[in-house]
Protein backbone atom coordinates (compact mmCIF):
# COMPACT_ATOMS: atom_id res chain seq x y z
CA UNK A 1 0.00 0.00 0.00
CA UNK A 2 1.42 3.56 -0.90
CA UNK A 3 0.28 6.74 0.25
CA UNK A 4 0.05 8.67 -2.86
CA UNK A 5 1.07 12.17 -1.58
CA UNK A 6 4.66 12.40 -0.88
CA UNK A 7 6.30 14.08 2.33
CA UNK A 8 8.59 16.79 2.14
CA UNK A 9 10.72 14.97 4.85
CA UNK A 10 9.82 11.59 6.21
CA UNK A 11 12.07 10.83 9.30
CA UNK A 12 12.82 7.49 10.75
CA UNK A 13 13.08 7.08 14.03
CA UNK A 14 11.85 9.23 17.10
CA UNK A 15 14.18 9.30 19.06
CA UNK A 16 16.86 11.87 20.60
CA UNK A 17 17.21 13.42 17.24
CA UNK A 18 14.72 11.88 15.08
CA UNK A 19 11.89 13.37 17.22
CA UNK A 20 13.58 16.86 17.72
CA UNK A 21 13.47 17.13 14.49
CA UNK A 22 9.61 15.50 13.28
CA UNK A 23 8.72 18.09 15.82
CA UNK A 24 10.22 21.00 14.87
CA UNK A 25 9.44 20.74 11.12
CA UNK A 26 5.59 19.58 12.44
CA UNK A 27 5.18 23.05 13.76
CA UNK A 28 6.27 24.88 10.77
CA UNK A 29 5.04 22.98 7.81
CA UNK A 30 2.12 20.80 9.30
CA UNK A 31 0.91 17.16 8.68
CA UNK A 32 0.92 17.29 5.29
CA UNK A 33 4.45 17.85 4.52
CA UNK A 34 6.20 15.66 7.69
CA UNK A 35 5.91 12.28 8.97
CA UNK A 36 7.90 10.39 11.73
CA UNK A 37 7.65 6.70 11.55
CA UNK A 38 8.83 4.68 14.41
CA UNK A 39 8.62 1.11 15.36
CA UNK A 40 7.51 1.46 19.06
CA UNK A 41 4.13 3.13 19.53
CA UNK A 42 5.48 5.48 22.80
CA UNK A 43 8.97 7.65 23.22
CA UNK A 44 11.05 7.53 26.14
CA UNK A 45 14.74 9.29 26.02
CA UNK A 46 17.23 7.06 25.65
CA UNK A 47 19.56 8.20 28.39
CA UNK A 48 16.97 7.54 31.04
CA UNK A 49 17.20 3.88 30.05
CA UNK A 50 19.24 3.16 33.40
CA UNK A 51 16.62 4.55 35.25
CA UNK A 52 13.75 2.63 33.91
CA UNK A 53 15.81 -0.47 34.48
CA UNK A 54 16.33 0.28 38.16
CA UNK A 55 12.74 1.16 38.33
CA UNK A 56 12.98 4.83 39.16
CA UNK A 57 11.45 5.83 36.58
CA UNK A 58 7.92 4.54 35.27
CA UNK A 59 7.89 3.82 31.56
CA UNK A 60 4.32 4.54 32.13
CA UNK A 61 4.27 7.76 33.31
CA UNK A 62 7.60 8.89 31.38
CA UNK A 63 6.36 7.49 27.61
CA UNK A 64 5.33 9.86 25.20
CA UNK A 65 2.64 8.74 22.91
CA UNK A 66 3.73 9.03 19.31
CA UNK A 67 0.46 9.44 18.30
CA UNK A 68 -0.10 12.09 20.95
CA UNK A 69 3.19 14.36 20.10
CA UNK A 70 2.11 14.12 16.14
CA UNK A 71 -1.09 15.76 16.72
CA UNK A 72 0.33 18.18 19.42
CA UNK A 73 3.34 19.21 16.80
CA UNK A 74 1.65 18.67 13.54
CA UNK A 75 3.56 16.16 11.67
CA UNK A 76 2.20 12.66 10.56
CA UNK A 77 3.07 9.40 12.60
CA UNK A 78 3.90 5.94 10.50
CA UNK A 79 3.92 3.40 13.01
CA UNK A 80 6.03 0.49 11.87
CA UNK A 81 9.30 -0.63 11.21
CA UNK A 82 11.37 0.66 8.22
CA UNK A 83 12.56 -2.33 6.54
CA UNK A 84 13.56 -1.48 3.18
CA UNK A 85 14.50 1.74 0.76
CA UNK A 86 13.13 2.10 -3.18
CA UNK A 87 15.69 4.85 -3.91
CA UNK A 88 14.31 5.57 -7.09
CA UNK A 89 10.94 5.44 -6.21
CA UNK A 90 12.17 7.53 -2.76
CA UNK A 91 9.74 5.47 -0.74
CA UNK A 92 10.28 3.86 2.65
CA UNK A 93 9.12 0.46 2.90
CA UNK A 94 7.56 -0.06 6.33
CA UNK A 95 6.59 -3.75 7.88
CA UNK A 96 3.20 -4.86 8.59
CA UNK A 97 1.75 -4.67 12.21
CA UNK A 98 0.68 -8.25 13.48
CA UNK A 99 -0.80 -8.56 17.00
CA UNK A 100 -1.68 -12.56 18.19
CA UNK A 101 -0.74 -14.06 14.92
CA UNK A 102 -3.29 -11.34 13.21
CA UNK A 103 -2.24 -8.49 10.50
CA UNK A 104 -3.94 -5.29 12.10
CA UNK A 105 -1.93 -3.41 9.60
CA UNK A 106 -0.49 -4.62 6.17
CA UNK A 107 3.16 -3.49 4.50
CA UNK A 108 2.89 0.19 3.63
CA UNK A 109 5.41 2.48 1.42
CA UNK A 110 5.85 6.09 2.36
CA UNK A 111 7.03 8.18 -0.11
CA UNK A 112 9.73 10.81 0.31
CA UNK A 113 11.31 14.05 -1.13
CA UNK A 114 13.99 13.70 1.52
CA UNK A 115 15.01 11.15 3.73
CA UNK A 116 16.31 11.13 7.22
CA UNK A 117 17.32 8.03 8.74
CA UNK A 118 17.73 8.61 12.42
CA UNK A 119 17.25 4.79 13.84
CA UNK A 120 20.13 4.80 16.92
CA UNK A 121 22.40 2.28 17.67
CA UNK A 122 22.02 -1.51 19.22
CA UNK A 123 24.44 -3.01 21.11
CA UNK A 124 27.38 -4.62 19.95
CA UNK A 125 28.06 -8.02 22.07
CA UNK A 126 31.57 -8.63 19.40
CA UNK A 127 30.60 -12.42 19.47
CA UNK A 128 31.30 -12.87 22.50
CA UNK A 129 29.56 -16.53 23.42
CA UNK A 130 26.86 -16.44 25.67
CA UNK A 131 26.10 -12.83 25.36
CA UNK A 132 23.13 -12.99 23.06
CA UNK A 133 21.43 -15.45 25.25
CA UNK A 134 22.34 -14.90 28.94
CA UNK A 135 22.91 -11.20 29.07
CA UNK A 136 20.36 -7.88 28.98
CA UNK A 137 20.89 -5.02 26.86
CA UNK A 138 19.51 -1.43 27.11
CA UNK A 139 18.80 -0.91 23.38
CA UNK A 140 15.27 0.20 24.67
CA UNK A 141 12.56 0.67 26.60
CA UNK A 142 11.50 -3.18 26.17
CA UNK A 143 14.38 -4.35 27.32
CA UNK A 144 15.07 -1.86 30.10
CA UNK A 145 11.06 -2.74 31.59
CA UNK A 146 12.14 -6.56 30.67
CA UNK A 147 15.38 -6.11 33.07
CA UNK A 148 13.51 -4.64 35.90
CA UNK A 149 10.90 -7.41 36.13
CA UNK A 150 13.47 -10.19 36.30
CA UNK A 151 15.07 -8.17 38.75
CA UNK A 152 11.89 -7.76 40.78
CA UNK A 153 11.36 -11.42 40.82
CA UNK A 154 14.88 -12.41 41.33
CA UNK A 155 14.95 -10.21 44.49
CA UNK A 156 11.82 -11.28 46.29
CA UNK A 157 13.10 -15.07 45.56
CA UNK A 158 16.39 -13.96 47.30
CA UNK A 159 13.92 -12.10 50.16
CA UNK A 160 11.82 -15.43 50.76
CA UNK A 161 15.02 -17.33 50.72
CA UNK A 162 16.72 -15.97 53.20
CA UNK A 163 14.66 -17.26 55.81
CA UNK A 164 16.43 -20.49 55.51
CA UNK A 165 20.21 -19.52 53.39
CA UNK A 166 21.96 -16.47 55.11
CA UNK A 167 23.95 -16.58 51.90
CA UNK A 168 20.61 -15.79 50.00
CA UNK A 169 21.24 -12.31 47.99
CA UNK A 170 21.40 -11.13 44.06
CA UNK A 171 24.66 -11.34 41.90
CA UNK A 172 24.13 -8.25 39.14
CA UNK A 173 27.10 -7.93 36.42
CA UNK A 174 27.47 -5.20 34.28
CA UNK A 175 30.36 -5.59 31.52
CA UNK A 176 31.59 -2.33 30.52
CA UNK A 177 32.39 0.61 32.75
CA UNK A 178 31.48 3.15 30.23
CA UNK A 179 28.44 5.53 31.03
CA UNK A 180 25.81 3.10 30.39
CA UNK A 181 27.58 0.83 32.94
CA UNK A 182 28.14 3.43 35.48
CA UNK A 183 24.85 5.39 35.78
CA UNK A 184 23.05 1.46 35.44
CA UNK A 185 25.59 0.10 38.83
CA UNK A 186 24.86 3.75 40.64
CA UNK A 187 21.11 3.34 40.16
CA UNK A 188 20.66 -0.04 41.04
CA UNK A 189 22.25 0.39 44.33
CA UNK A 190 19.96 3.48 45.06
CA UNK A 191 16.99 1.36 43.60
CA UNK A 192 17.57 -1.46 46.28
CA UNK A 193 18.00 0.63 49.22
CA UNK A 194 14.47 1.29 48.60
CA UNK A 195 13.78 -1.89 47.57
CA UNK A 196 14.98 -3.23 51.22
CA UNK A 197 13.43 -0.22 53.18
CA UNK A 198 9.45 -1.31 51.16
CA UNK A 199 8.21 -4.87 50.74
CA UNK A 200 11.58 -6.86 50.81
CA UNK A 201 12.53 -6.63 54.48
CA UNK A 202 14.97 -9.82 54.43
CA UNK A 203 17.21 -8.11 52.07
CA UNK A 204 20.11 -5.57 52.77
CA UNK A 205 21.28 -3.76 50.10
CA UNK A 206 24.65 -3.64 50.49
CA UNK A 207 24.94 -7.15 51.67
CA UNK A 208 22.77 -9.09 49.81
CA UNK A 209 22.63 -7.14 46.59
CA UNK A 210 26.64 -7.38 45.02
CA UNK A 211 26.85 -5.48 41.89
CA UNK A 212 29.76 -5.46 40.17
CA UNK A 213 31.16 -3.81 37.32
CA UNK A 214 33.72 -5.69 34.72
CA UNK A 215 35.49 -3.26 32.53
CA UNK A 216 38.28 -4.23 29.79
CA UNK A 217 40.19 -0.68 29.80
CA UNK A 218 42.75 0.29 33.04
CA UNK A 219 39.72 2.19 33.96
CA UNK A 220 36.06 3.40 33.82
CA UNK A 221 34.77 5.82 31.48
CA UNK A 222 38.20 6.04 29.60
CA UNK A 223 37.33 8.23 27.02
CA UNK A 224 36.70 10.97 29.51
CA UNK A 225 39.50 12.84 31.94
CA UNK A 226 41.10 10.79 34.60
CA UNK A 227 39.63 13.10 37.30
CA UNK A 228 35.92 11.95 35.86
CA UNK A 229 36.94 8.73 36.03
CA UNK A 230 38.72 8.43 39.61
CA UNK A 231 35.80 10.68 40.46
CA UNK A 232 33.54 8.00 39.48
CA UNK A 233 35.29 4.92 40.91
CA UNK A 234 35.37 6.89 44.07
CA UNK A 235 31.56 7.56 44.14
CA UNK A 236 31.15 3.93 42.92
CA UNK A 237 32.98 2.38 46.15
CA UNK A 238 31.54 4.58 48.50
CA UNK A 239 28.18 2.97 47.45
CA UNK A 240 29.69 -1.07 47.65
CA UNK A 241 29.69 -1.28 43.79
CA UNK A 242 33.08 -3.38 43.08
CA UNK A 243 34.47 -2.71 40.06
CA UNK A 244 36.92 -5.15 38.31
CA UNK A 245 39.37 -2.90 35.53
CA UNK A 246 41.53 -4.72 32.60
CA UNK A 247 39.10 -7.71 32.53
CA UNK A 248 38.51 -8.79 29.18
CA UNK A 249 35.29 -11.11 29.47
CA UNK A 250 35.21 -13.79 27.54
CA UNK A 251 32.55 -15.91 28.23
CA UNK A 252 28.90 -15.72 29.43
CA UNK A 253 26.74 -18.45 30.80
CA UNK A 254 22.86 -18.59 32.84
CA UNK A 255 24.97 -18.50 35.97
CA UNK A 256 28.33 -16.44 35.57
CA UNK A 257 30.66 -14.30 33.39
CA UNK A 258 34.24 -15.41 33.03
CA UNK A 259 37.69 -13.64 32.10
CA UNK A 260 40.40 -13.93 29.63
CA UNK A 261 42.48 -14.45 33.14
CA UNK A 262 40.35 -17.55 33.88
CA UNK A 263 38.55 -15.63 36.65
CA UNK A 264 34.33 -16.54 36.67
CA UNK A 265 32.14 -13.87 38.40
CA UNK A 266 28.78 -15.28 39.79
CA UNK A 267 25.71 -13.64 38.03
CA UNK A 268 21.96 -13.79 38.57
CA UNK A 269 21.81 -11.05 36.20
CA UNK A 270 24.08 -9.65 33.63
CA UNK A 271 24.14 -6.66 31.77
CA UNK A 272 26.35 -5.88 27.79
CA UNK A 273 27.28 -2.59 28.09
CA UNK A 274 30.49 -2.63 26.23
CA UNK A 275 30.18 -1.52 22.76
CA UNK A 276 27.13 -0.41 20.64
CA UNK A 277 26.99 -0.76 16.66
CA UNK A 278 24.74 0.81 13.90
CA UNK A 279 21.21 -1.35 13.34
CA UNK A 280 22.17 -4.48 10.73
CA UNK A 281 19.15 -2.84 8.75
CA UNK A 282 21.52 -0.27 7.14
CA UNK A 283 23.57 -3.02 5.54
CA UNK A 284 20.87 -4.83 4.31
CA UNK A 285 18.83 -2.49 2.70
CA UNK A 286 22.47 -1.78 0.29
CA UNK A 287 23.43 1.53 1.88
CA UNK A 288 27.08 2.31 2.34
CA UNK A 289 28.65 1.13 6.05
CA UNK A 290 31.40 2.34 7.80
CA UNK A 291 32.98 1.94 11.83
CA UNK A 292 30.34 -0.29 13.54
CA UNK A 293 27.75 0.00 10.39
CA UNK A 294 26.92 3.41 10.69
CA UNK A 295 26.39 5.11 7.47
CA UNK A 296 28.75 7.58 6.25
CA UNK A 297 27.50 11.27 6.01
CA UNK A 298 29.16 14.53 4.47
CA UNK A 299 29.17 17.62 5.94
CA UNK A 300 25.45 18.53 5.42
CA UNK A 301 24.68 14.89 7.22
CA UNK A 302 24.32 13.39 3.48
CA UNK A 303 24.62 10.26 2.57
CA UNK A 304 27.41 9.99 -0.25
CA UNK A 305 25.79 8.69 -3.65
CA UNK A 306 22.31 7.95 -2.45
CA UNK A 307 20.31 11.15 -2.94
CA UNK A 308 18.05 12.94 -0.41
CA UNK A 309 19.20 10.45 1.54
CA UNK A 310 20.07 12.45 5.21
CA UNK A 311 21.52 10.63 8.43
CA UNK A 312 21.79 12.04 12.27
CA UNK A 313 22.86 10.41 15.66
CA UNK A 314 24.33 7.29 16.56
CA UNK A 315 23.74 5.56 13.10
CA UNK A 316 25.68 8.27 11.43
CA UNK A 317 29.29 8.30 10.60
CA UNK A 318 30.12 12.01 10.36
CA UNK A 319 33.87 13.06 10.16
CA UNK A 320 34.88 16.45 11.68
CA UNK A 321 37.95 18.27 10.53
CA UNK A 322 39.92 16.60 13.56
CA UNK A 323 39.79 13.14 11.61
CA UNK A 324 37.83 11.95 14.26
CA UNK A 325 33.38 11.21 13.41
CA UNK A 326 31.33 13.11 16.05
CA UNK A 327 30.59 11.33 19.03
CA UNK A 328 27.16 8.98 19.22
CA UNK A 329 25.66 10.88 22.22
CA UNK A 330 22.27 12.49 23.07
CA UNK A 331 23.61 16.35 22.43
CA UNK A 332 25.35 15.18 18.85
CA UNK A 333 21.68 13.90 17.99
CA UNK A 334 20.26 17.17 19.09
CA UNK A 335 22.69 19.25 17.46
CA UNK A 336 22.21 17.31 14.33
CA UNK A 337 18.75 17.54 14.45
CA UNK A 338 18.94 21.33 14.63
CA UNK A 339 21.54 21.20 12.24
CA UNK A 340 18.92 19.67 9.77
CA UNK A 341 15.90 21.63 10.73
CA UNK A 342 17.80 24.59 9.10
CA UNK A 343 18.84 23.66 6.43
CA UNK A 344 15.71 21.95 4.88
CA UNK A 345 13.89 25.76 5.91
CA UNK A 346 16.25 27.26 3.21
CA UNK A 347 14.67 29.08 0.43
CA UNK A 348 13.56 26.31 -2.32
CA UNK A 349 16.45 25.92 -4.60
CA UNK A 350 19.32 26.76 -2.50
CA UNK A 351 22.42 24.99 -2.66
CA UNK A 352 23.33 22.53 -0.11
CA UNK A 353 27.01 22.70 -0.87
CA UNK A 354 27.30 25.85 -0.38
CA UNK A 355 26.54 25.62 3.32
CA UNK A 356 29.09 25.53 5.94
CA UNK A 357 28.75 21.69 7.21
CA UNK A 358 27.85 20.34 10.68
CA UNK A 359 30.28 20.82 13.30
CA UNK A 360 29.93 19.49 16.69
CA UNK A 361 30.11 21.49 19.77
CA UNK A 362 31.60 19.34 22.93
CA UNK A 363 29.68 21.08 25.38
CA UNK A 364 31.27 18.03 27.82
CA UNK A 365 29.90 14.95 29.49
CA UNK A 366 28.42 14.68 32.49
CA UNK A 367 27.51 11.08 33.90
CA UNK A 368 24.92 9.88 36.55
CA UNK A 369 25.96 8.52 39.91
CA UNK A 370 22.41 8.26 41.24
CA UNK A 371 19.96 10.67 42.23
CA UNK A 372 22.01 12.61 44.10
CA UNK A 373 25.18 13.51 42.31
CA UNK A 374 26.85 13.31 39.17
CA UNK A 375 30.35 13.48 37.79
CA UNK A 376 31.86 14.70 34.24
CA UNK A 377 33.63 17.53 32.47
CA UNK A 378 32.25 20.89 31.01
CA UNK A 379 32.78 22.59 27.66
CA UNK A 380 35.38 20.61 26.01
CA UNK A 381 35.94 23.09 23.47
CA UNK A 382 36.87 25.60 25.24
CA UNK A 383 39.40 23.91 27.72
CA UNK A 384 40.66 21.62 24.86
CA UNK A 385 39.59 17.73 25.08
CA UNK A 386 38.97 17.57 28.62
CA UNK A 387 37.06 20.20 29.82
CA UNK A 388 36.58 21.18 33.19
CA UNK A 389 35.52 19.00 36.15
CA UNK A 390 32.40 18.66 37.68
CA UNK A 391 30.78 17.38 40.63
CA UNK A 392 27.69 17.31 42.97
CA UNK A 393 24.57 19.16 43.05
CA UNK A 394 25.82 21.67 40.09
CA UNK A 395 26.89 18.41 37.82
CA UNK A 396 23.51 16.93 38.63
CA UNK A 397 21.41 19.98 37.19
CA UNK A 398 23.47 20.40 34.23
CA UNK A 399 22.81 16.48 33.61
CA UNK A 400 19.17 16.86 34.26
CA UNK A 401 18.96 20.36 31.78
CA UNK A 402 19.97 17.94 28.68
CA UNK A 403 16.85 16.36 29.52
CA UNK A 404 14.65 19.37 30.06
CA UNK A 405 16.02 20.53 26.88
CA UNK A 406 14.85 17.87 24.88
CA UNK A 407 11.54 17.92 26.53
CA UNK A 408 11.18 21.74 25.28
CA UNK A 409 12.33 20.60 21.39
CA UNK A 410 10.18 18.11 21.35
CA UNK A 411 6.81 20.06 23.47
CA UNK A 412 7.35 23.28 21.42
CA UNK A 413 7.47 25.04 25.24
CA UNK A 414 9.10 25.42 28.35
CA UNK A 415 5.82 23.97 29.56
CA UNK A 416 6.79 20.24 30.39
CA UNK A 417 10.69 20.87 30.61
CA UNK A 418 9.15 22.72 33.91
CA UNK A 419 6.71 19.75 34.59
CA UNK A 420 10.07 17.48 34.01
CA UNK A 421 12.53 19.29 36.49
CA UNK A 422 9.36 19.28 39.15
CA UNK A 423 9.26 15.69 38.62
CA UNK A 424 13.13 15.39 38.97
CA UNK A 425 12.89 17.45 42.37
CA UNK A 426 10.30 15.28 44.01
CA UNK A 427 12.50 11.80 42.96
CA UNK A 428 15.33 13.25 44.51
CA UNK A 429 13.57 14.53 47.55
CA UNK A 430 11.78 10.81 47.93
CA UNK A 431 13.28 8.14 45.79
CA UNK A 432 10.45 5.48 44.81
CA UNK A 433 10.97 2.42 43.12
CA UNK A 434 8.19 1.11 40.75
CA UNK A 435 7.24 -2.32 42.34
CA UNK A 436 5.27 -4.31 40.11
C1 LIG B 1 21.58 3.97 29.57
C2 LIG B 1 22.08 5.01 28.60
C3 LIG B 1 22.50 6.24 29.09
C4 LIG B 1 22.96 7.22 28.20
N1 LIG B 1 23.34 8.42 28.74
C5 LIG B 1 23.71 9.42 27.90
C6 LIG B 1 24.06 10.70 28.42
O1 LIG B 1 24.04 10.90 29.63
N2 LIG B 1 24.41 11.69 27.54
C7 LIG B 1 24.42 11.48 26.20
O2 LIG B 1 24.74 12.42 25.44
N3 LIG B 1 24.11 10.28 25.67
C8 LIG B 1 23.75 9.24 26.48
N4 LIG B 1 23.43 8.01 25.96
C9 LIG B 1 23.52 7.82 24.50
C10 LIG B 1 22.26 8.39 23.83
O3 LIG B 1 21.12 7.79 24.39
C11 LIG B 1 22.29 8.16 22.32
O4 LIG B 1 23.51 8.66 21.80
C12 LIG B 1 21.13 8.90 21.66
O5 LIG B 1 19.89 8.43 22.16
C13 LIG B 1 21.17 8.70 20.13
O6 LIG B 1 20.07 9.34 19.57
P1 LIG B 1 19.48 8.87 18.17
O7 LIG B 1 18.41 9.86 17.82
O8 LIG B 1 20.57 8.65 17.20
O9 LIG B 1 18.84 7.43 18.43
P2 LIG B 1 17.84 6.91 19.57
O10 LIG B 1 17.58 7.92 20.60
O11 LIG B 1 18.37 5.59 19.99
O12 LIG B 1 16.48 6.66 18.73
C14 LIG B 1 16.38 5.71 17.71
C15 LIG B 1 14.91 5.52 17.38
O13 LIG B 1 14.82 4.76 16.17
C16 LIG B 1 13.78 3.82 16.27
N5 LIG B 1 14.08 2.74 15.33
C17 LIG B 1 15.13 1.90 15.32
N6 LIG B 1 15.08 1.08 14.26
C18 LIG B 1 13.97 1.42 13.56
C19 LIG B 1 13.36 0.94 12.36
N7 LIG B 1 13.90 -0.06 11.63
N8 LIG B 1 12.21 1.50 11.94
C20 LIG B 1 11.65 2.51 12.66
N9 LIG B 1 12.17 3.00 13.80
C21 LIG B 1 13.32 2.47 14.24
C22 LIG B 1 13.81 3.40 17.76
O14 LIG B 1 12.56 2.86 18.16
C23 LIG B 1 14.11 4.74 18.43
O15 LIG B 1 12.94 5.44 18.75
C24 LIG B 1 22.98 6.98 26.81
C25 LIG B 1 22.54 5.75 26.32
C26 LIG B 1 22.12 4.77 27.20
C27 LIG B 1 21.64 3.43 26.64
Amino acid sequence: MTNDQAFSVVVVGGGAGGLELACKLGRKWGAARVALLDANLFHVWKPSLHEVAAGTLDIHQEGLSYQMLAHDNGFTFVYGAMTGLDTAAHEVVVAAIEDAGQEVLPERRVRYARLVLAIGSVSNDFGVPGVAQHAFSLDGPHDAERFRLRMLRLLSLADVSKAHDASAGLDIVIIGGGATGVELAAELREASAVHSRYGLRQIQAGRDVRIRILEGAPRLLAPLAEDVSDAAARLLRQRDVEVVTDCKVVGVTASGVTDAAGNTYPADLCVWAAGIKAPPLLAQIGLPTARAGTVPVDGQLRVPGVPDVFALGDCANCPQPDGRSVPPRAQSAHQQADYLYRLFRLPEGSSLDAQPPYLYKDHGSLVSIGTGTTVGSLMGNLFKSTGFFVEGLFARMMYVSLHLMHHAAVMGTMRTAVLALARFLVKRATPLVKLH
